[in-house]
Order: C-alpha cells, then sequence, then structure tokens
C-alpha cells in the first residue's frame, strides 16, 4: 500500500515537475554554417531523475565523447538520487536521519556538502529556507493527495520537529546529530541545484565545458556555446502573454532557478496551496508568485529561489541583495494585477532583446 503510494506521488511529482518545465525554454544562439565546421557539435540528451527530466544540452567534437561524458553526468545524478532523496527510505538521508537522533552519524561528503550549504542558507534566509521542514511536508503531501486539510494536533506536532537549529552537524567529523526523534530532512529544494551544478562538473573533467544542465527549473551552464555570448535562458513571466514578451536572459558560468505555487499547488476549499511550506507556521504558501533567481551555482539558485518565495518580497529582495553574485526578479500575482520586484542586480544581468533574437 505504501510502496504503491509513494509510486503514485512519483509519478505525479513527475507530471507536475514537467509542468514546471515548460516555464523554461533554453536555447542556444544558433550559430552559422561557417562556425560548424571549425567549431563542435551541439549534442542533447535527457534522462528522469530526482523526480523530473534532467537535460543536458553540450558541444563536442564527436558524439562518443558526448556521450560519455553526458552518461558519466547521469550516472553521478542517479547516485546523488540515491543518497538524497526522501522518497526512498533507503536513501541515505533517509537512514541517516532516522539514526542521527541518537548519536553523531558520518555522511557522505556529497550528503554533507548540501547539508552544510542548507544550513548557510537557513541562517541567511532567518529559517525561511529549512531542510528540517520533513514532517510539515510529509502532512501537506498527504493532504494534497487526499483533498483535506490535516489534523491540526498532527500539524502542531509536526511543528515541533521542525527547525533548523535541531540540526547539528560537525565538518571535522563530516557527521550530522537531530535534536529528536520523528524530525525528516527533506532536501526537495536544493537537490536538483546541487545535482546540475555536479553535471557540470562532471562535463568539465571530461574537457566538456561548454555545456548546459537543466533540473526542471533549475538549470546551470557553463562556458557559452560557439560563436555565442551566452547560453539563453527564457523566462515564463505571467504578464507576458507569449514568447517575445518573455524575459530573456544571456548567462555563461551561472544558475537560474524558478519556485512558486505557479505549477505545484492542490486547491482545497477554494484556497491554493503550494508544495512550498512557511517552516516557521507550518503552512503552505497561499499567495501566488513567481521567484526567479540568478546565482554563480545551481545549490545557490535552487535554495534561494525557495527562500524568496517564502519570505515577503521586501525581505526576500534584502536577502538577494546581501548573497554576492545573485538576483532575483519576483512576480506577486493578485488577482486583476501583477506586481513585479526587481533585486538591484537584476538589472546587470545580460538579457537578449527581442530584436537580437530575430538575427539569430
Ligand atoms: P521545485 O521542486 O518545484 O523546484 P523548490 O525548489 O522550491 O521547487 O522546492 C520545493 C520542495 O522543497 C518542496 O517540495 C519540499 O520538498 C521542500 N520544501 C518546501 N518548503 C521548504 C522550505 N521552506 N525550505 C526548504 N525546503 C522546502
Ligand atoms: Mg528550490
Amino acid at each position: 500500500m505504501a510502496r504503491t503510494q509513494a509510486r503514485l506521488i512519483r509519478i505525479l511529482v513527475r507530471i507536475i515537475v514537467m509542468a514546471t518545465l515548460a516555464a523554461f525554454t533554453a536555447a542556444d544562439g544558433t550559430s552559422t554554417a561557417k562556425d560548424q565546421q571549425k567549431n563542435p557539435a551541439r549534442y542533447e540528451f535527457s534522462e528522469a531523475h530526482m523526480g523530473t527530466r534532467f537535460r543536458i544540452v553540450l558541444y563536442a567534437q564527436d558524439e562518443e565523447s558526448a556521450r560519455r561524458a553526458s552518461t558519466a553526468a547521469f550516472d553521478l545524478i542517479a547516485r546523488l538520487d540515491a543518497t538524497m532523496s526522501d522518497y526512498r527510505e533507503t536513501s541515505e538521508l533517509m537512514m541517516a536521519s532516522r539514526q542521527a537522533a541518537y548519536a553523531w552519524v558520518t555522511v557522505s561528503a556529497d550528503l554533507f556538502r548540501v547539508l552544510a550549504a542548507s544550513q548557510e542558507f537557513a541562517r541567511e534566509s532567518m529559517g525561511a529556507f529549512d531542510v528540517t521542514v520533513g514532517p510539515v511536508v510529509q502532512l501537506w503531501r498527504r493532504a494534497r493527495r487526499q483533498n483535506e486539510l490535516p489534523d491540526a494536533k498532527k500539524l502542531a506536532a509536526a511543528r515541533r520537529l521542525v527547525g533548523y537549529r535541531r540540526l547539528h552537524l560537525n565538518a571535522q567529523r563530516r557527521a550530522m546529530r537531530l535534536d529528536r526523534e520523528g524530525m525528516r530532512l527533506d532536501l526537495g529544494g536544493i537537490a536538483k541545484g546541487y545535482a546540475a551544478d555536479q553535471g557540470i562538473a562532471v562535463l568539465k573533467e571530461h574537457g566538456i565545458a561548454r555545456a548546459l544542465v537543466a533540473a526542471g527549473g533549475d538549470i546551470v551552464v557553463g562556458d557559452a556555446p560557439p560563436g555565442a555570448q551566452g547560453w539563453t535562458v527564457a523566462i515564463r513571466s505571467v504578464t507576458a502573454e507569449d514568447e517575445a514578451a518573455m524575459i530573456h536572459l544571456s548567462l555563461v558560468n551561472a544558475a537560474v532557478s524558478t519556485s512558486g505555487d505557479a505549477e505545484q499547488f492542490v486547491e482545497i476549499n477554494g484556497t491554493r496551496y503550494s508544495h512550498i511550506v512557511d517552516p516557521r507556521t507550518g503552512q503552505p504558501l497561499t499567495g501566488r508568485r513567481s521567484v526567479t533567481v540568478v546565482a554563480a551555482n545551481g545549490t545557490t539558485s535552487d535554495a534561494l529561489a525557495t527562500a524568496a518565495s517564502v519570505l515577503a518580497p521586501a525581505a526576500a529582495l534584502r536577502l538577494i541583495d546581501r548573497t554576492p553574485r545573485t538576483a532575483a526578479h519576483i512576480e506577486v500575482i493578485a488577482t486583476d494585477h501583477t506586481i513585479t520586484h526587481e533585486s538591484k542586480r537584476w538589472m546587470s544581468i545580460p538579457k537578449v532583446t527581442a530584436n537580437e533574437r530575430k538575427q539569430d
């Protein structure tokens, strides 16, 4: 029964995340025929991992090396999924969490790195991003499935298990410890960004620097495609009615993530509940908004996009402005209008204008 349910959730999540993927269309500047003769060719691969579709676009000299590199990247991403999934009770994360209430537990280098980054984002966001939200997220996931609000007593009990200060890390021992039995970690707001970062790193080890790795709404890019200034990433905006009106970013060695309730939500008694929860109240977000964060890497853009969805827009912008090399575009959607907020660095992110796109 539990297994069937888990499968159903995975399928559901996959469908929903595929919808999220539609929020992005990533394209590279088209090179001229002359370029293509002296330059490497473009290859594209995709595989399903972490409940979403991972897409790799890269430039390589031949298909053989393109395949070898992308296979190695997907293999690593699959390993990271097995390490960090909270949908598999046997993942390293789930097993370590169960033991860590009783003793310090040594974890793998990848898991430790993601937990350490998570704790930093938790402190920076004053708890808006918090991977200890697991027990509360579980209750709301069930609520979404059953189309019924969680029981108030259960929710109160789950909230007592949430709080990033109850998760302790020891860097020397690469170990973790939890304050309370029943705590549950959820890396859903950061693992895809980290996996995309690691995918780009593996491609680089294989000599491929001109690459893009997309994990649903989390995209990490390396060097620019041949003959292009950068990778063009289109952001679907609620105010833009068609492709031409969308914002097109031009990115090199950077990452971009979107978060928000636009695609993933459930409606109960007329209220839309997002899959993002405010860890400080135990309640899912109900206001509609779409958040895009550009950062130096996917771990940062993924976590900060989630954090910026939880925080009030002014606090979200302050968080982004004080984090080096990050920028954000936030759309708050009201019934009859949309308010757009931009962080200070948003203006300086290179954009591709409609005219430039026509010349491609
Ligand atoms: P997506 O999965 O659509 O890319 P996010 O990156 O925003 O969206 O991650 C949302 C997931 O993160 C949720 O499904 C849940 O597993 C987890 N989560 C929910 N709320 C929080 C939060 N406040 N802090 C950290 N993780 C969260
Ligand atoms: Mg996120």
